[in-house]
């Protein structure tokens, strides 16, 4: 079943741009996915204003609660019933990859994409089910935080990526990030291959990865690598991961403890 989003935006065009290339664009083709954009401008009564002050004063304009309001209707009229509403916001919950499976099992989703400084409150009060932020900082609109999130829900839709495994073993699997990757060719002014993925042995270069991953959530994500459950032998693998990064026995130790 071709699973639906909805945009609502005041700069249309960006989607296309975005969702007509690459992966998104294949699987438009296949009908794996469709995307439809509604601009709240439609909806303004004649040489009515998008935007206005806040009320209370403060700096910037808001977007007007009615033409954003309409235009989520009017998705709703053509959505399946109980399609969820997301408004791309600062102050949202932060998206991330279980966020990103559990919205994948919706069939449609609409996107409220604001700009200015925001939005009108009552769109939220009265037809927003989840805020979500794509991370702590600011964007100067909905739209990327939007792409961004859809793009990775599509991610774990069934037959969007050509090869499934990939998502077993991306990062934030099981709180994780990825070991690092090399292609074609073997040697270049700026580094070999690690010579133990051109050795055809499985074994080792599981242990390798699994190494190197340990490593990088070590060293990058002290918050996801709290989360993990580590047996012996991980806490031997980081270990050499550190040493060989030059670390020496004490250092380790006092590294380890911050954990
Ligand atoms: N005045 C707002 C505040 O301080 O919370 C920021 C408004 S921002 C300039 C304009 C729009 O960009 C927001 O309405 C929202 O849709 C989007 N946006 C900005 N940062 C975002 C983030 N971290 N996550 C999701 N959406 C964001």
């Amino acid at each position: 079943m071709t699973k639906k989003a909805y945009f609502i935006s005041i700069f249309p065009k960006i989607f296309n741009a975005v969702l007509n290339e690459g992966i998104t664009k294949k699987s438009l083709n296949k009908k794996i996915i469709d995307f439809e954009v509604v601009n709240p401008i439609d909806f303004l009564k004649e040489k009515e204003r998008l935007d206005d002050v806040s009320y209370g004063g403060g700096p910037g304009m808001l977007l007007k609660a009615l033409p954003i309001i309409e235009s989520i209707d009017f998705c709703k009229s053509k959505a399946k019933k109980d399609t969820k509403v997301i408004y791309l916001s600062p102050q949202g919950q932060l998206f991330n990859q279980s966020f990103a499976k559990k919205l994948a099992k919706e069939n449609e989703l609409i996107f409220v994409c604001g700009r200015y400084e925001g939005i009108d409150n009552r769109v939220i009060e009265s037809r927003v089910d989840l805020e979500i932020s794509v991370g702590d900082y600011v964007l100067s609109g909905g739209e990327i935080a939007a792409l961004a999130v859809h793009d990775s829900i599509c991610r774990n839709y069934k037959g969007f990526l050509g090869d499934e495994n990939s998502l077993c073993e991306e990062s934030f699997e099981n709180n994780l990030l990825e070991y690092p990757q090399f292609t074609k060719p073997k040697e270049l002014e700026s580094g070999k291959v690690p010579e133990v993925l051109l050795s055809g042995d499985h074994k080792k270069i599981a242990y390798w990865r699994r190494k190197q991953s340990l490593g990088k959530t070590f060293m990058n994500r002290k918050d996801l690598f709290s989360k993990l459950d580590l047996n012996e032998t991980d806490e031997k693998i980081l270990e050499e991961f550190l040493s060989e990064l030059g670390y020496d026995s004490d250092r380790i130790s006092e590294l380890l403890k911050e954990i």
